[in-house]
């Protein structure tokens, strides 16, 4: 038989990506022509202004569905919103008239002050609302525009912010919960944390990024901030001749198409991480892709560069110097949680606990606040796996403290399930949600105490409502993806996609999708009993959980 001949193909011209260094200064989707239109800095001052003394009705609509993230404010989904299906979004979204607000701590230490102010807030204002996010923030729900001026005024008196906690900018920074006091630490990263946060926050050089930009700092050996899945981290690593400082890993991150951090395999010394930093958020902000939204994250260009272009420009166009070269810092010996009850280096003690899936409330943070000032504690720093730290605990006082915890419904000895458990927003008060999951996952850990109470290595469980990956689908032993699912009966029902051996630090690795393993929720808590006895009868001596699902 004779191939039917085909015409030559043209060579295609590349469409542009609207990067702004390349000239495109037109934008090209709502999202950046929202962003050309006012910069999304300058909504501060209406919401104080206007909108928060005309109510919600006032509200430009261009305001509530943008720039109002660059506050740290989104809508919040309407008690019995139905995913669209019998009204948009957007009506749904005004039938809220309530919003979710996220507040930054940035890896800090919250005093009794600051813990009582969360908690007052969250009593007076948020429904008594709280959650610890896995990117170091307490998050609120239920807040009426009228109460934002107070609810600021009382954040700014403990030195805590919502801005440009949410939009296309600098989100809040991942620290490691045990910086400066840890007695294996590297180097201490909040110094640099505190100059990145000075130089940019509110600056409006660096508000008006492709999307969001994801930075983790901490010079903890066990890599304890995800240094993996943000767009950059900083991670301790110690020069023969200069002693401690960091590498420089960039471009990771999750979501529909997960990539994990390039390492520059550099040493940058601890003055100079915030320079670093404003040289790769430079290069994200005028070399970024703007055009697709789905393509408008830093790992896209990296991927697109490789590391070797992205140090050329790096160095030659931003920085205008090079940096120190040095191996990569080997994988962490363990991955960092610091649950439990460690020495610090000064004697003292550090306390981590676990709520569960970090959901608190606002009672839970003022109990905090009167645990840190009964026993005369430094503070608490939150983890990036929605759990919390107490800092500075007497020797005496350690097992008082871990009981005061405890009545609190915050455990320092908690079980694997609901220590290796986290779970994002879910369908509760996310506009994009598919599922349920903070009491789904609350339900299986539960259950999984249950019927698996003694676990010899940690397996780790994330839930997420949809495809977006923000309690990290990809990186967890038991990764779920919310979606909708067949039942037996052929009934679209909630569930999730099941992604099997994912991980970070010693194997990072993203886990195997499995097609055949999508599960009703009904049917979770089975689902992962056959799948944890399974890998307990069949591994072999010493193999993890995602090297046998890897098989
Ligand atoms: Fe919402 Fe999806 Fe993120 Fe969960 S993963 S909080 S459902 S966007």
């Amino acid at each position: 038989m004779t191939a039917t001949p085909t015409a030559p193909s043209r060579p295609r011209r590349k469409r542009g990506e609207g990067q702004w260094a390349l000239g495109y200064s037109e934008p090209l989707n709502k999202n950046e022509q929202s962003k050309k239109d006012d910069n999304p800095l300058n909504v501060e001052g209406r919401i104080l202004g206007i909108y928060s003394k005309k109510g919600f009705d006032s509200i430009d609509p261009a305001d509530l569905r943008g720039r109002f993230r660059w506050m740290g404010l989104y809508t919040q989904r309407a008690p019995g919103f139905d995913g669209g299906k019998t009204a948009t979004v957007e009506e749904e979204e005004l039938d809220a008239r309530f919003f979710m607000m996220r507040v930054r701590t940035d890896g800090a230490i919250l005093d009794a002050h600051a813990l009582r102010t969360l908690g007052g807030i969250s009593v007076e204002f948020g429904q008594n609302t709280a959650d610890i996010t896995d990117r170091n923030n307490i998050q609120y729900h239920w807040i009426r525009i009228e109460d934002v001026p107070e609810i600021w005024d009382r954040l700014g008196s403990a030195g805590l912010t919502t801005l440009e906690a949410c939009g296309d900018s600098p989100r809040p920074f991942l620290g490691s919960p045990v910086a400066g006091i840890a007695k294996d630490e590297i180097i201490d990263g909040t110094p640099a944390m505190d100059e990145i946060k000075r130089r940019i926050l509110g600056n409006p050089e660096f508000s008006n990024l492709p999307r969001k930009f994801k930075t983790s700092v901490s010079g903890h050996p066990s890599h304890d901030a995800a240094p993996e899945v943000n767009d950059i981290s900083f991670v301790g690593n110690v020069h023969p001749e200069h002693g401690p400082g960091f590498d420089v890993w960039v471009g990771g991150g999750l979501s529909t198409n997960p990539m994990l951090a390039v390492k520059l395999g550099v040493w940058v010394p601890l003055d100079e991480v915030a320079d670093v930093w404003e040289a790769v958020c430079g290069i994200f902000r005028d070399y970024g892709y703007r055009r697709l939204r789905s393509k408008a994250r830093l790992k896209f260009l990296v991927a697109d560069w490789g590391k070797d272009k992205f140090m050329e420009v790096l160095e030659g166009e931003y920085l205008k110097r090079e940096l120190i070269r040095l191996d990569s810092p080997g994988v962490p010996t363990r991955q960092g949680d610091h649950i439990g009850v460690h020495e610090q280096k000064d004697g003292k003690f550090y306390i981590g606990a676990a709520p569960v899936v970090g959901r608190i409330n606002g009672e839970i943070l003022n109990g905090l606040g009167d645990i840190v000032e009964k026993h005369g504690a430094a503070g608490v720093r939150l983890t990036a796996w929605q759990k919390l730290v107490v800092i500075g605990v007497d020797a005496d006082k350690t097992e008082a403290v871990v009981a005061d915890l405890k009545e609190i419904g915050l455990d320092a000895r908690p079980s694997n399930w609901r220590r290796n458990t986290m779970a994002c927003t879910g369908i509760e008060f996310c506009k994009l949600a598919i599922v349920e999951t903070k009491a789904r996952a609350a339900a299986l850990i539960d259950e999984l105490e249950r019927r698996i109470p003694e676990l010899d290595v940690p397996i780790s469980v994330n839930m997420n409502g949809c495809p977006n990956a923000c309690a990290r689908t990809q990186i967890a032993d038991i990764g779920l993806k919310g979606q909708l699912v067949m039942d037996e009966d052929g009934n679209q029902v909630e569930g999730f996609q099941v992604h099997l051996g994912g991980a970070l630090g010693l194997q990072a690795n993203f886990g195997r999708k499995l097609r055949a393993h999508k599960v009703t929720s009904l049917g979770l808590d089975d689902y992962v009993t056959t799948v944890v006895r399974n890998y307990l009868t069949d591994r072999t001596e010493g193999e993890s959980f995602a090297t046998w699902a890897a098989r």
